[in-house]
């Protein structure tokens, strides 16, 4: 159980500073973190640079590790960077809304645009969808077909049997239809390449300037990595589009082109695709997609319970006891109903990353904390900061009173003793100065 005490109490009480050489090690981890998740080099230099600032000017909670600190202040900052809030569709003050889908071939435009149909449905609206990528015949039947299965009419224009290629005219006709037929969003499926090109540019410009949509929503393959970068810029260039949509986000891709895209576009991102089935879709905020990037499991809640639990003063005066050898018993338990308010050991414990997986198989006894609790609370205030005038038969009477064998509160008594010395030569060895001891 000592053990157990041990690493619960040093996840709690943060037993270390933050110092040059853990956050040097901590910024290269989250560097390469990023990287990974293939976020643009300079991206990620600016990002932990910013952190780094940021860690400096910060306290150091003592309830967390800085390492848990840090991540949470990379957590923010990565939830900044991908614009904060989640931002929504525009939609028309006089229905109906009309929103034009672009992005290259094979992006998902097609299948978007048809969830983006089935997620409006959900929220009661009326949606038809313009079939205005013309050049393919295929791509019509493939609107169609997911059109029938979220149940929304698809607008095209043939003339015998042959599709009309005139995008702008199907967009065109596509509101003025949806108007008559009181359909109260219109969504314009378009042509994509493989490459950025004039001609694709100019049809959607013109489809733009035909129907001046409410939305331009640009779609974008989020395992392309570098390259989507690349033609979100070009794509904003040309169409100044209002948000984007990232898709493919159930593949290898941690996300990364999530961060630089907003970088490098600013424009928000509305919508994240986690799949082929229709209902794969799902608003997207930055917070959570922050979450994903770091890879990070529950840290950040960690981390939040933790900073309600304990506040700094309690921090401060507990370094301070501990530092003159104060620390008695009675803040033994204090610390123990402190642990226990954050909720079940276990699931604190799993949550805190690389530790989760060591502790994964040690059985925490949640009754020995209670034993515990038990025999302290038997115990008379004089006892509680005087720990060493506990004789043999003060033992005893502690030990019934808590129904407890007397070896039990004898063992709790050493384990105290214990801790305490390893707390004290921990004091020692952090030292004094500031609580982040670093330079730029
Ligand atoms: P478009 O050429 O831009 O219209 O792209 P499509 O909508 O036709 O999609 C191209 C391919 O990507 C199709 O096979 C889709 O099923 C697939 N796809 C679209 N979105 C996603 C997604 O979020 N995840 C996965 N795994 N596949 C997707
Ligand atoms: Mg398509």
């Amino acid at each position: 159980l000592s053990d157990k005490l041990d690493s619960a109490l040093k996840s709690v009480t943060g037993q270390g500073r933050i110092n040059e050489l853990n956050i040097a090690e901590t910024m290269r981890e989250i560097r390469r973190a990023l990287l990974n998740a293939d976020v643009n080099y300079k991206v990620a230099r600016d990002i932990t640079d910013r952190v780094k600032e940021k860690a400096t000017g910060d306290e150091v909670l003592q309830s967390v590790t800085p390492g848990e600190q840090l991540t949470k202040i990379v957590y923010d900052e990565l939830t900044r960077v991908l614009g904060g809030e989640h931002v929504g569709l525009n939609m028309a003050d006089h229905p109906p809304t009309v929103i034009l889908v672009a992005g290259l071939q094979g992006s998902g435009k097609t299948t978007f645009v048809a969830k983006l149909a089935k997620h409006l449905r959900s929220k009661g609206h009326a949606p038809l969808l313009a079939a205005a990528d013309v050049y393919r015949p295929a791509a019509v039947d493939q609107l169609r077909t997911l059109a029938d299965q979220v149940g929304v009419p698809v607008y095209s224009v043939e003339d015998d049997g042959q599709i009309v290629q005139d995008a702008v005219r199907v967009a065109d006709e596509a509101v003025a239809h949806a108007k008559q037929k009181a359909r109260d969003v219109v969504i314009i499926d378009t042509a994509g390449r493989m490459h950025v090109d004039e001609a694709m540019m100019k049809e959607v410009a013109d489809i733009k300037g035909a129907v001046d949509p409410n939305e331009i929503l640009f779609v974008v393959d989020s395992m392309t990595g570098q390259d989507a970068v690349n033609t979100a810029k070009e794509f904003n260039e040309q169409l100044d589009f209002d948000g984007v949509v990232l898709t493919k986000l159930d593949g290898d891709t941690r996300g990364g082109a999530a961060l630089s895209i907003r970088t490098v576009v600013e424009k928000p991102i509305k919508f994240a695709s986690t799949g082929e089935k229709l209902d794969a879709l799902s608003e997207f905020y930055p917070d959570r997609m922050a979450q994903r990037i770091l890879g990070m499991g529950d840290v950040v809640s960690f981390v939040e319970r933790a900073q309600e639990q304990y506040d700094e003063e309690q921090a401060q005066q507990l370094k301070q006891k501990i530092k003159s050898d104060d620390f008695d018993l009675q803040d033994f338990y204090d610390q123990l109903q402190r642990i226990q308010n954050m909720g079940s050991m276990k699931d604190l414990i799993g949550m805190i990353p690389g530790v989760g997986s060591q502790m994964k198989d040690l059985d925490l006894d949640e009754d020995a904390f209670k034993h515990i609790e038990a025999m302290i609370l038997s115990m008379t205030p004089e006892e509680r900061s005087n720990p060493q005038i506990l004789n043999g038969t003060r033992r005893r009477r502690i030990a019934k009173g808590s129904g407890v064998e007397v070896r039990d509160v004898n063992q709790l008594i050493k384990q105290f003793r214990d801790m305490k010395k390893m707390m004290k030569t921990m004091s020692k060895l952090t030292g004094q100065g500031r609580s982040m001891n670093l330079k730029k």
